[in-house]
């Protein structure tokens, strides 16, 4: 692969409205994406290999649990230094940003907000350091966009639970040491339970032949008959709106993610298309290649407005479910439209591992599916303007 000369694009100088602690966080995230995935991100992708090192850095960037207060081994940072790790992350890599992503908002952010003193006490440092690795668990074979409809189900049997069921497409499942899964009770409602590693009749098989975040590990989780300690049932929220919070909290970062995706294939593009010639001068001054630069460089600003604005709110808490469906919608289109265009201009470059954007562009394919679908997505804008609900 090419070295890594990234210069992030800021057209509306949108690094005004950040704080010093921003642009530090920001550029502790930037530094390491250049030093530690870069060089090694197209290998493991080719390979379809988690790179199981850069755990470590990723811990030391504050990826894992940004906003979780620092007594508990978070980094106690904003909403905003949140989203701008997720950015850098995902720049160089959305696979890695989903490892990131899932520790913190689907795994870290339950056991915080859901869970009880002893289990924050008992998991969420070791997941800030990269000595635990977790999952989330909601997705089953046949119930994705529907995730109410699950039939993972656990029954009391006095001294513990007894967890039977299946989960399917799982970051993280491989190698993760614990679960939180989504599992119904015998009345029926949801709740969330910690399941660790090495607990009889619990196995996570791999998921093989991803043509997209092969970088990331996926797998499933099987539950057959699995006794779960009753102290590992997260006590604080039950029902539905329990996993789609922390829906909401990953679908921001991947709204801040994308844009990191988005500004790396730009650049590439933009850097190639002064340097490479044909018809004897830079193909960045043929007209067509000018519309396709000058279209990325607009979305991508207003990406970074919508994404700053959320942020906002959400540090105000004042956010809602369907603005931030609207923003992870938004900007991962936005993403995939842009590698796919850049791809364009890199011609048969496009397609090599010497430059990132065609392993961005299979990435984004997930993404913009993951975490609710770009249609789903698009159906909670249309319930929340219309007052009127598509899904039923
Ligand atoms: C690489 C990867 C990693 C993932 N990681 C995780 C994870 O860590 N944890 C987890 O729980 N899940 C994870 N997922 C699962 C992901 O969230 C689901 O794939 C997603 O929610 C869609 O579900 P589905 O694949 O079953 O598609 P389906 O729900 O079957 O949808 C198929 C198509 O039908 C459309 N559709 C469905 N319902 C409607 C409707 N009412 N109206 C209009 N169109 C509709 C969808 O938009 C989509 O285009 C991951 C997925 C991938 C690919």
């Amino acid at each position: 692969m090419k070295p890594d000369l990234f210069e992030a694009p800021d057209y509306y100088n949108l690094d005004d409205l950040l704080t010093e602690e921003h642009k530090l966080v920001r550029s502790a995230a930037r530094d390491w994406v250049k030093r530690d995935i870069s060089p090694i991100i197209e290998e493991a992708a080719q390979k379809a290999e988690f790179p199981k090192e850069i755990i470590k850095g990723l811990a030391e960037i504050g990826a894992f649990g940004p906003y979780i207060p620092e007594e508990y081994g978070g980094a106690g940072l904003d909403q905003i230094s949140y989203g701008l790790i997720m950015q850098e992350i995902e720049r160089g890599d959305s696979g890695v940003r989903s490892t990131a992503s899932v520790q913190s908002s689907l795994v870290m952010y339950p056991i915080f907000k859901f869970g009880t003193e002893a289990q924050r006490k008992t998991y969420l440092p070791k997941l800030a350091s990269g000595e635990f690795m977790g999952c989330f668990g909601l997705t089953e074979p046949d119930h994705g966009s529907n995730p109410g409809g699950m039939v993972t189900n656990f029954k009391d049997k006095g001294d513990h639970y007894l967890l039977n069921g299946a989960k399917m497409w799982i970051s993280n499942a491989p190698f993760a040491d614990i679960a939180v899964v989504w599992a119904k009770d015998e009345s029926g409602r949801i709740h969330g339970l910690i399941v660790e590693r090495g607990m009889e009749g619990f196995s996570t098989p791999t998921t093989h032949n991803k043509w997209s975040l092969r970088a990331s590990a996926t797998g499933e989780l099987i539950f057959d008959n699995v006794k779960v300690p009753k102290e590992n049932l997260l006590p604080n929220k039950s029902g539905l709106g329990a996993p789609l919070m922390c829906l909401d909290s990953a679908r921001f970062g991947i709204a801040w993610g994308a844009i990191g995706a988005a500004m790396d294939c730009y650049d590439t593009a933009l850097r190639y298309a002064k340097e490479r010639e044909q018809f004897g001068k830079p193909i960045g001054s043929f007209q067509l290649q000018q519309k396709k630069l000058a279209e990325m460089i607009t979305e991508i600003t207003k990406a970074q407005l919508l994404a700053w604005r959320l942020g906002s709110l959400r540090n105000e808490g004042k956010a809602t479910s369907a603005q931030i469906s609207m923003a992870k919608r938004n900007n991962v289109e936005m993403a995939l439209k842009i590698a796919r265009e850049a791809r364009q201009i890199l011609g048969g470059m496009g397609i090599t591992g010497e430059y990132s954007i065609m392993r961005h562009m299979m990435n984004l394919e997930s993404v913009v599916t993951y975490e609710g679908t770009h249609d789903i997505h698009l159906l909670i804008t249309g319930m929340d303007v219309t007052g009127l609900n598509a899904f039923k």
